[in-house]
């Protein structure tokens, strides 16, 4: 047989997508494991997403991350989903298993992982959850799926928030309460872990923080925000004030790209090369 010079190929579409470091992160694991990928970072603009999933079948590739704004419209160019993106009505990758395209979403999968690594499950627990759009749909939903008793899911906008806790409360066991946001919110006191799964503090903002009374929060709660960009958002400086264990959104980043890099090669990730070549891009220690 003779020698094979194509690579394998993954990467992401969508725009933004200038400043989305996962490419260094998926590239440096593929070069640990000797595994003959390249992912490439692409930039997609909305209505043009048709022609770009015509293109991963075209060009063989193995599969593709989907970001901003593509999550929900690449739903109709797929053909199979699996139970949680059927769920949560979205997609962050896609596995091309010889011309058939199977959507998964790997971020609410990411976050549980951050939490089992740090010695927290969610079975039986209360999840408070701020945001209802694509990061906290998909969190409530894999907590759900992972044995939550209760999820709360408070948002501004009422729709998405209501929307995401009748999901909830019809399709999986766990019990979901939709809470009104107008004002600095009070936490709600059976809440055993509290996710800030909204856009608030990522960069360049960084000084922002969610409108929370954050003296409701109990020294006995896990708080954890999804911005990876920053390990100490004013969010969890605030949360470690009053004595809460805290997780920054790191271990989700390299945990979503880790499932990924598994779904795409069958290859198991290794997790502490891509978190240090992430610390590393973010200029983290
Ligand atoms: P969406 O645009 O889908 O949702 C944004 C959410 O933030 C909505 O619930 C919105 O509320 C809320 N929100 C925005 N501004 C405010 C505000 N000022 N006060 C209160 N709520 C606000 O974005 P995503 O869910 O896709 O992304 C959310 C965050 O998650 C981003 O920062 C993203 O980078 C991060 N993320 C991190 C990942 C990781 O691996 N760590 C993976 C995926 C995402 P409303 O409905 O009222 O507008």
């Amino acid at each position: 047989m003779g020698k094979n010079y194509r690579s394998e190929l993954v990467g992401a579409f969508g725009c933004p997508i200038d400043e989305n470091p996962t490419g260094v992160m998926e590239e440096a694991a593929f070069k640990a494991k000797g595994l003959d990928y390249r992912y490439l970072t692409i930039k997609v603009n909305e209505g043009d997403l048709e022609a770009a999933m015509k293109a991963v079948r075209v060009l063989h590739m193995r599969g593709i991350n989907l970001t901003i704004p593509h999550k929900v419209e690449v739903l109709r160019y797929l053909d199979e989903l699996s139970e949680a993106a059927e769920l949560i009505g979205a997609v962050n990758m896609v596995v091309n298993n010889d011309g058939k395209l199977w959507g998964e979403n790997t971020d609410g999968k990411g976050f549980l992982t951050s939490l089992t690594n740090e010695g927290i499950s969610v079975a039986g627990k209360t999840i408070t959850v701020l945001g209802a759009g694509g990061a906290a749909r998909a969190i409530s939903v894999e907590c759900a799926l992972a044995g939550a008793a209760k999820v709360n899911i408070a948002n501004r906008g009422r729709t998405r928030g209501t929307e995401l806790a009748l999901l909830i409360n019809e399709r999986t066991s766990a019990k979901a309460e939709y809470i009104p946001w107008d004002n600095a919110l009070e936490v709600p006191a059976d809440t055993d872990i509290l996710v800030n799964a909204t856009s608030v503090g990522l960069y360049p903002n960084v000084n922002d923080k969610p409108d929370v009374n954050y003296d409701t929060i109990k020294p006995n709660t896990t708080v954890s925000d999804v911005i990876f960009n920053d390990p100490h958002t004013v969010f969890l400086q605030e949360a470690e004030r009053r004595g809460a264990k805290t997780i920054n959104g790191l271990g989700m980043l390299v945990n979503q790209g880790a499932v990924n890099f598994t779904l795409w090669t069958g290859v198991e990730a290794p997790i502490d090369i891509m978190t240090q070549t992430l610390k590393n891009e973010f200029g983290l220690t």
